[in-house]
C-alpha cells in the first residue's frame, strides 16, 4: 500500500502539545513523521514557556523546518492559588487549559482548512469542547506507557494488572490535582477520534492486547518515535570522554527534564556511584526549572568523594541540558539510572540499554513496570517516591548499581528489545499504523 493510496489529498494537521519537554518532544517527532508523509503541519505553540530547554527545542524545530506554520497561542495567565498545585509544570497545563477558548479563532482562521488536530492528553478536558464545535476530527497523542493508558481509561478504578503501590501517592489522594485531572482526561479521551502513543507492539504486547476491551476510540501504536538530528543541536554530549571508556563500561544517570532531587539524596546518589566501582556519566539536577538551575556550584553539591572520582576520570558530572539520544548510542554506556520517564524507556529500549529503573513520581513506576516485567532492567520499587523524605542510602545504591552492571540475562533481553524496535522501525510497523490513522479518517 503505498502512502498515495491512504493519504486525503491536502491534510493539513495542527498539533498542540503540553508543557514540559517529555510532552513537547514527542510531539515534534511526530509533526516530522506527518511531514514525511506529505502531510502540511502547524505547531501551535503556548508563551511563555516555562523551562528554556524548551523554547530553544521550538526555535531549532522550527528554523529547521520552515515548512511548518507557527501558530502563537498566547496564555492568560491565571493566579496560582487557584490551581490546587505547586508545580510549575502542571501549573502551566491548568494555564493552557483554561486559556483554551481563545483556540477556537485560531482553529477556524487556520488556512488551508484543518483536516484534523493532536492534542496532548493533559489538554483534551479543555480542548474536545471547542474541536467538536468547530467539527474538527481530534485525535489524542498520549505520551505515557500503554500501561499507564490502561490506567487513565478507567481511573478511578485501577485495573487488576496494576498493584495500587504502583500509583503515586497524589493519585490516591481522591483530592489531587493529578487524581482529578486523570479521572477527566479518561472520559474525554474516549469522546477522542483516536489515541496515538509511543509504543510497540513487542514493547508492551499484552497491554496492547487489552486496549481494545477499554472502550477507547482506536489506538494507533506509533513508536518508537525517533528523535530528530536537530535535537543535539545545542545540547552537550561528552563524547571525547566517552571515547575514551571501554565498551558497556559506564552507566548514564539521568531523571529527565523535569525531576529534581534533594541535595542529601544526590550526595547519596554520588556516593552510591563512587561505591558501584563503575564509571558514570551523571547529569545532576537539584531544581525542577531549568532556569533556575543556573549558579549551582556542583562542587559543593556533590562533595569531595565525588569530585575526586571526576578529577580522576572516573566520572563525568554536569548540571546542563545533554544529548541523551547521543549518549545511549554510544557504545561505552552499558546501563541507565532512569527515573523512567516514558520517553526516556522507549530510548532506552532502542538503544538497548538495560535499565536501573528509580521512579520519581507521576506514571513512572508503571512505566518501571514494563521494563521489570520484561526482564530488561530493574524497577526499584522499594525506595518509595521522589521527595517524599525517604533517603535511599549510598550503600544500596552502590549493589544496585553492580547488579544491574553485571547481570547478563538482563543484558541479553536488553539487546532483544532493540531488535524488536529496530525491527518495528524498519518493517515499517509505526508507518503502518500512520497509514491506518489516514484511512480512518477518510471514514470520519
Ligand atoms: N532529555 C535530553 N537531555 C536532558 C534531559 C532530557 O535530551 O538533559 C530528553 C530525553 O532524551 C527525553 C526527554 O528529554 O526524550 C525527557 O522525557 P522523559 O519522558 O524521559 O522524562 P520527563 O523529562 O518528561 O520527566
Ligand atoms: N513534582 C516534580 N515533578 C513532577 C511532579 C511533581 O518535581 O513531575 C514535585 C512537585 O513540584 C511537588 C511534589 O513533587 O513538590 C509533589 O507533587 P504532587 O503532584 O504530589 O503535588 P502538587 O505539587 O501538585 O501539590
Ligand atoms: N495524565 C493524564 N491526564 C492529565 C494529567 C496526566 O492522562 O490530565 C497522565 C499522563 O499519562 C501523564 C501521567 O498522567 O503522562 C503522569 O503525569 P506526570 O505528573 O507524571 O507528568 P509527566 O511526567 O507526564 O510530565
Amino acid at each position: 500500500m503505498s502512502n498515495s493510496d491512504v493519504i486525503p489529498s491536502h491534510v493539513h494537521v495542527a498539533l498542540l502539545p503540553s508543557s514540559g519537554v517529555g510532552h513537547l518532544l514527542p510531539f515534534l517527532r511526530l509533526a516530522a513523521s506527518l511531514i514525511r508523509h506529505q502531510c502540511s503541519v502547524t505547531l501551535i505553540t503556548t508563551h511563555p514557556v516555562v523551562s528554556s530547554s524548551e523554547s530553544q527545542i521550538i526555535s531549532t524545530f522550527l528554523s529547521l523546518f520552515p515548512q511548518v506554520t507557527e501558530k502563537k497561542f498566547t496564555l492568560i495567565p491565571i493566579d496560582p492559588t487557584t490551581a490546587n498545585t505547586t508545580d510549575p509544570f502542571f501549573l502551566q497545563w491548568e494555564t493552557i487549559r483554561r486559556s483554551a477558548h481563545l483556540l477556537f479563532p485560531l482553529l477556524s482562521s487556520s488556512s488551508p482548512l484543518l483536516s484534523f488536530i493532536v492534542t496532548d492528553v493533559t489538554l483534551m478536558t479543555s480542548v474536545i469542547s471547542i474541536t467538536e464545535n468547530l467539527r474538527l476530527p481530534n485525535y489524542c497523542l498520549f505520551t505515557a506507557s500503554a500501561r499507564m493508558l490502561s490506567l487513565v481509561s478507567c481511573f478511578p478504578s485501577i485495573p487488576s494488572s496494576i498493584p495500587k503501590a504502583s500509583l503515586p501517592p497524589a493519585l490516591l489522594d481522591s483530592k489531587s490535582f493529578l487524581a482529578k485531572d486523570l479521572s477527566e482526561s479518561g472520559k474525554c479521551i474516549k469522546h477522542s477520534d483516536g489515541v496515538l502513543i509511543n509504543t510497540f507492539e513487542e514493547l508492551e504486547k499484552e497491554t496492547l492486547e487489552m486496549l481494545p476491551t477499554k472502550g477507547l476510540p482506536t489506538v494507533f501504536t506509533l513508536g518508537p518515535l525517533l528523535p530528530l538530528e536537530f535535537e543535539g543541536g545545542s545540547s552537550f554530549a561528552p563524547l571525547e570522554w566517552l571515547e575514551n571508556q571501554r565498551k558497556s563500561s559506564v552507566v548514564y544517570v539521568s531523571f529527565g527534564s523535569r525531576t529534581a532531587m534533594s541535595k542529601e539524596q544526590i550526595r547519596e546518589l554520588g556516593k552510591g556511584l563512587v561505591l558501584s566501582g563503575y564509571k558514570f556519566l551523571w547529569v545532576v539536577k537539584s531544581k525542577i526549572v531549568d532556569k533556575e538551575e543556573i549558579g549551582d556550584d556542583l562542587d559543593e553539591i556533590l562533595g569531595h568523594q565525588v569530585m575526586n572520582k571526576v578529577k580522576k576520570n572516573y566520572g563525568f558530572v554536569l548540571n546542563r541540558w545533554v544529548d541523551q539520544w547521543r549518549i545511549l548510542s554510544h557504545k561505552a554506556v552499558g546501563g541507565f539510572m532512569s527515573h523512567c520517564g516514558w520517553n526516556s524507556v522507549v530510548e532506552a529500549a532502542w538503544h538497548g540499554i538495560p535499565v536501573l529503573g528509580w521512579p520519581q513520581h507521576g506514571d513512572q513506576m508503571i512505566n518501571g513496570e514494563v521494563i521489570e516485567a520484561a526482564g530488561w532492567g530493574l524497577c526499584m520499587k522499594s525506595w518509595g517516591w521522589g521527595l517524599n523524605n525517604h533517603l535511599v542510602k549510598g550503600e544500596e545504591i552502590g549493589d544496585k548499581i553492580k547488579e544491574l552492571m553485571e547481570n547478563q540475562m538482563v543484558r541479553m533481553k536488553a539487546a532483544g528489545i532493540s531488535e524488536a524496535a529496530k525491527k518495528s522501525s524498519e518493517s515499517g510497523g509505526s508507518c503502518h499504523n500512520m497509514a491506518k490513522l489516514f484511512q480512518s479518517l477518510n471514514k470520519n
